[in-house]
């Protein structure tokens, strides 16, 4: 990092910071696949000769991606398990990931609360903090995450095949419906806000299931724009029509219960934030899945054509809802 003026030097200094909260988590000791974690120039990751490393990052912006004052505890779960979400869908096993934190001041138990949320999720995830870069400025986080795949196992967008099954990892929504709640504008019964909050601050990457899919599914991603725009990219990046029956796309009772039907299938189909996995699945291999007791919701098919078809309970093509979010341009156009 640049020198920063005097003035603005934080009270406890960069290498203090770090070596008190970053360094010092749990989940920043080296162990399996971290050969040198944070402290040098570089971390080194070991990998075996048979394996591919699986490399994602996103940045988390204040005010953009989480409230202007977020719980620092919630942030730290959230940045990790949306970051690690990617791992998943690509079928990996996480290694370690790298934390750049733009931090508008130093803040002793922000920065413990933060650690104590980043440390949990990753320790959930078997993911280890390496390395990083702490800044002053606007709050924002750029993670990225480091995992290992067999050679040539990972899942891609680009593999569905017409007669495919489309498959999501869970019920949907729950986070795009959380927001006003997030935000504070309504209230609702603890129960409800408790499991819609919880989808929204602390998503669970669907580790497990990426692992089963491996061999298995055609095509995968997670879902973090809304289940209409990452089908579509499913659709795309295969060269393939993909079909959604809506009344099979699964909703939590939750969700239900605080939006009502119409906006949480709106919520389902176009929130974004599920980090569900969404999947294309040969028929074959749909009966050991379930077997297994994992998540598997079947919502629709893959046919020949492009673009995704929104069908209603009489099989009749339903008007698309706006799409997912985009940072640069209209989402609805
Ligand atoms: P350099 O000047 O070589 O870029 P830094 O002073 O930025 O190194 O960081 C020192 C060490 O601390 C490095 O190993 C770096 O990866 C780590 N580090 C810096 N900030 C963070 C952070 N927010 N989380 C985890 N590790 C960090
Ligand atoms: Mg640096």
């Amino acid at each position: 990092m640049k020198s920063a003026p005097t003035s603005a030097k934080p009270v406890l200094g960069e290498f203090e910071l770090i070596r008190h909260y970053f360094a010092a988590a749990s989940c920043a000791q080296a162990g399996e696949g971290v050969a040198l974690g944070i402290g040098d120039d570089c971390a080194l990751l070991g990998l075996p000769a048979d394996e591919q490393l699986a490399i994602s990052t996103d940045t988390l912006v204040a005010g953009v991606h989480f409230p202007d004052f977020p719980d620092p505890f919630l942030l730290g779960q959230r940045a990790v398990g949306v970051s690690v979400s990617d791992l998943a869908a690509m079928g990996a096993t996480p290694i370690g990931f790298t934390l750049a934190l733009t931090l508008p001041g130093v803040d002793a138990s922000w920065l413990q609360a933060f650690t104590r949320g980043l440390d949990q999720m990753a320790q959930r995830c078997a993911i280890r903090l390496i390395g990083g870069d702490t800044t002053r400025g606007p709050l924002s986080l750029t993670l990225t995450v480091f995992g290992r795949v067999p050679k040539g196992q990972a899942l891609t967008r680009a593999g569905a095949q017409v007669g495919d099954l489309l498959c999501v990892g869970g019920e949907l929504g729950d986070a795009a419906g959380a927001l006003p709640l997030v935000l504070k504008q309504q209230h609702t019964k603890q129960a409800v806000a408790d499991a819609l909050l919880a989808r929204y601050w602390s998503p669970m990457p669907q580790l497990e299931l990426g692992l089963a899919l491996r061999g298995k599914a055609s095509a995968a991603l997670d879902i973090s724009d809304g289940l209409l725009a990452d089908c579509g990219h499913i659709a795309a990046a295969s060269g393939v029509a993909l079909v959604i029956e809506q009344a099979h796309v699964p909703m939590s009772a939750a969700l239900l219960a605080f939006a009502g039907e119409s906006t949480a299938r709106q919520c389902a189909l176009s929130g974004g934030d599920d980090y569900r996995l969404a999947f294309t699945l040969p028929a074959q291999y749909l009966p050991d899945l379930q077997q297994a007791g994992l998540p598997v919701y079947v919502i629709g098919r893959v046919e020949a054509g492009r673009g995704v078809t929104l069908l209603d309970s009489h099989g009749q093509s339903v008007q698309l809802p706006h799409s997912g979010y985009q940072h640069f341009g209209s989402a609805s156009d």
